[in-house]
């Protein structure tokens, strides 16, 4: 085994392996795995690697930050969180509620794995119908006020479901948020209110656009950009 560290990559390990047929990549959030065939190099395993670094990139993101939901509280930020409370009866009956408009709590089966994919994406699929009633709340609240604050007035907010777009602003001053805009950092949730805002007054993506959000993000616009990135929708 030969382990080579790159600088976007990061720690690769290469492995030989008699059985395999060809060059195979392997990625976990700490490091990356490749098989190299019988016949095969090094050299020519390190070129498939560095074929790959933008998949190797986005893939170790994706595997970093994926959620998993385990018993207890889970504060996304300082008002929206997520208890998940073992539940020691008999029946298979998964419940939630939504409290004091952003803390969510969803009673689990203690005799369920919590672990396992089919409670992870029932927990997930709780969760999103919990966001509906938060969001409503939180966003159409938020967007409200900093609208007025920032004298850039709306026509009206709508929550979505949206999972590929946080937000969108019509060019009659709609504004529609995705209601899993609320699982982020508040500063972020502001920002992309922000911009949509800013819509309102430049339709396009131009340079006094970004003037515009950036001044109204007290100069951080590209650090807030940089760290939208870090998430997904869902
Ligand atoms: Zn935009």
């Amino acid at each position: 085994m030969k382990e080579i560290v790159y600088p976007e990559i990061g720690k690769v390990f290469y492995t030989k392996s008699n059985r395999a047929k060809a060059y195979k990549i392997k990625v976990s959030s700490k490091e990356v795995c490749v098989t190299i065939p019988a016949l095969g190099t090094i050299k020519q395993a390190e070129k498939f690697v560095l074929s790959k670094k933008d998949w190797i990139i986005k893939t170790k993101i994706k595997v970093a930050e994926k959620i998993i939901y385990s018993f207890g509280l889970k504060k996304f930020n300082d008002k929206v969180s997520l208890n998940i409370i073992p539940q020691k009866e008999q029946n298979n009956l998964i419940t939630y509620k939504v409290d004091n408009a952003t803390e969510m709590t969803i009673l689990f089966p203690q005799k369920f794995d919590i672990n396992s994919d089919s409670s992870q994406e029932q927990i997930k699929k709780c969760l999103e119908k919990l966001l509906s009633f938060v969001a409503k709340h939180y966003l159409l609240d938020r967007t409200v006020n900093i609208s007025s604050q920032l004298g850039l007035p709306i026509n009206s907010v709508k929550i979505s479901s949206a999972k590929t777009r946080w937000g969108s602003c019509s060019y009659r001053n709609d504004i529609n948020l995705s209601k899993f805009l609320v699982l982020l950092p508040e500063h972020l949730i502001d920002y992309i209110i922000i911009h949509e805002l800013c819509h309102t007054k430049h339709r396009n993506h131009g340079k006094d656009f970004h003037q515009l959000v950036d001044f109204h993000c007290a100069g951080k616009e590209k650090e807030f950009a940089r760290e939208l990135k870090r998430y997904r929708v869902f």
